[in-house]
């Protein structure tokens, strides 16, 4: 307990659990409470690194009615973290209305955010797009909406990001073949930092093949990347260079 405690938001691993940074450990095994989703899936981190601090769940679900715990432990005087199944709190996933809530009510009490991974980031890092600035849609729609966006990606002038899960992969990559032009470029980033990593460039036909002719590779994690519209988001011109 502290007189001053602190509200830390911490980024942890998307899959190699070695991707956690000094900082997130100390915090983690010095912190009074840990706030996470999945209890099993963040004790999986913390057993590999002996780290014992008292883990208890909030989690999309849930974070409504729990937000009043997390208020509740800081005004104890405890040292909180809220970290999430994977990457970074409150990208695509759970904390803003948290944190948004200890801001609103408890002032006083200093929020840290301790950086870390996620697939947003490291699927960026390793595409090889222009990536100096980019749009982030996270999960698309899964119906109402959904058409609309991937009509507006066909020709984005910002490089897009979103997630996709593996449900439905193949159905995005469907829907960008029916409204992309023929020749437009995308790229796959699976499992990212797991075994079977890998990034996947091409047309939508071209990863339909790809995936098609593997039901395995269809499993997993999937951050889908549309380069803007461009020299670098079209095969033709691509091919173009240097003529
Ligand atoms: N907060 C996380 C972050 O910072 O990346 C995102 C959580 S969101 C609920 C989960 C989605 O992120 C997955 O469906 C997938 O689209 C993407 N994702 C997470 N881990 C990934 C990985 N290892 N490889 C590729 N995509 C991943």
């Amino acid at each position: 307990m502290t007189e001053n405690p602190i509200l830390y938001v911490i980024g942890t691993p998307i899959g190699n659990l070695e991707d956690i940074t000094i900082r997130a450990l100390r915090i983690l095994k010095e912190a009074d409470v840990i706030f996470c989703e999945d209890t099993r899936i963040t004790k999986r981190l913390l057993e590999r690194y002996d780290i014992t601090t008292r883990v208890t769940s909030i989690n999309a679900r849930t974070e409504r009615a729990k937000t009043h715990s997390v208020l509740g432990a800081l005004t104890e005087g405890k040292n909180t973290v809220i970290v999430t199944d994977a990457g970074t709190p409150g990208i695509s996933d759970p904390g803003s209305y948290v944190i948004n809530a200890v801001r609103e009510q408890l002032p006083h009490i200093k929020i840290e955010a301790i950086p870390g991974p996620s697939a947003l980031t490291a699927a960026l890092s390793i595409a090889g797009v222009d990536a100096a600035e980019f749009l982030f849609l996270g999960f698309i729609p899964h119906k109402k909406g959904r058409q609309t966006i991937v009509k507006e990606l066909a020709e984005t002038e910002r490089t897009t990001v979103l997630y996709e899960s593996s449900h439905r992969i193949m159905k995005f990559l469907n829907e960008c073949k029916e409204f992309f032009p023929p020749n437009r470029m995308m790229v796959i980033a699976r499992e990212l930092t797991k075994i079977f990593e890998e990034v996947v460039r091409g047309t939508p036909d071209e990863l339909i093949a790809y995936f098609e002719a593997d039901e395995d590779k269809q499993q997993g994690e999937f951050v889908v990347i549309v380069p803007r519209f461009d020299k670098k988001g079209s095969r033709e011109e691509e091919e173009g260079e240097g003529e």
